[in-house]
């Protein structure tokens, strides 16, 4: 007997949803493996690149990276180890604590950096496609989706607004900019949330 591809029942709003996001990152681990194919990396060597390079010139540790990629260190290891032979990531001694070792890209490892930052430029696109009330939904619910899945545990924590130090909820009866951000002492609304801003504060 065929089933009712309308029944609802059988299939949710949400479970569609779930589907969607399956698609979408299908496609994003499709791009990144092209892309890094195209540079001579794995897609891991690649991420880490784009980490490296949106972070301070301070450079990072080794664990802060596998935390961010949720990969085991032996993982962000093996990977690391790599870079540094392509001669794309150098191992030196951190500033802040002079026994600790901070991940910094080489200039060749800045160049590369600068391309794998543009696998998932793809979608945008697709985006494009979306009106702009259609933008600011779809933006609305995947910062819900990030938030939640952060409080879970099922992702690295993202350098979000919603969950930096800096972040003051509601403190203005401005509804397009009711928040304030304490570094730069400014108003803001959801809109200007950032996903991953280089200052959060944790
Ligand atoms: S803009 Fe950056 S520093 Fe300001 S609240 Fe958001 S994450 Fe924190």
């Amino acid at each position: 007997m065929v089933t009712n591809p309308f029944d609802t029942i059988n299939e949710p709003l949400e479970q569609r949803l779930i589907t969607g996001l399956y698609k979408l990152g299908v496609a994003l681990r499709s791009q990144a493996w092209q892309g890094a194919e195209s540079q001579g990396l794995t897609p891991t060597q690649g991420q880490i690149l784009a980490i490296l390079q949106s972070r301070s010139h301070d450079g990072i540790r080794l664990s802060e990276v596998a935390q961010e990629l949720a990969v085991s260190s032996a993982t962000a290891s093996d990977a690391v180890s790599a870079l540094v032979k392509k001669g794309l990531v150098s191992r030196e001694k951190a500033t802040d604590d002079r026994r600790a070792i901070a991940l910094r890209l080489t200039d060749e490892g800045e160049s590369q950096a600068a391309q794998a930052a543009t696998w998932p430029d793809f979608l945008l696109t697709a985006v494009d496609e979306l009106s702009a009330e259609e933008q600011v939904i779809f933006f609305r619910g995947l910062t819900k989706i990030i938030l939640k899945l952060q409080q879970q545990n099922q992702i690295p924590v993202a350098r979000m607004c919603l969950t930096c130090e800096y972040f003051r909820a509601d403190v203005y009866h401005d509804r397009a900019r009711p928040h304030h951000c304490q570094l730069v002492n400014a108003p803001f609304g959801e809109l200007d949330f950032r996903l991953d801003c280089p200052e959060h504060l944790s």
